[in-house]
């Protein structure tokens, strides 16, 4: 049997996304599941020897410098849809 005792917690939600890249806020949407940025949010993973050595870079582009970005590869990205 459990018994459980109620408590109050601090939640961290996010306030504020802006672009890693230019700087521009990013426009968040809050909804009763969680926050949908409009942007995109990338994580970097780096392999052994690279520059970075095992290390992820985490950051955020707004979708003009997420195009822009992808734009600029010789070979385009796979694209995965999540809904
Ligand atoms: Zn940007």
């Amino acid at each position: 049997m459990r018994k459980y005792k109620h408590v109050k917690k601090t939640v961290a939600v996010i306030k504020e996304v802006r672009c890693n890249k230019c700087g521009k806020r990013i426009d968040i949407k809050e909804h009763e599941d969680g926050c949908y940025i409009s942007g995109c949010s990338v994580e970097m993973r780096h392999g052994y020897g690279s520059k970075y050595d095992g290390d992820v870079l985490r950051f955020d582009l707004c979708d003009e410098c997420s195009n822009e970005l992808a734009q600029s590869f010789k070979h385009g990205s796979e694209i995965k849809q999540e809904f």
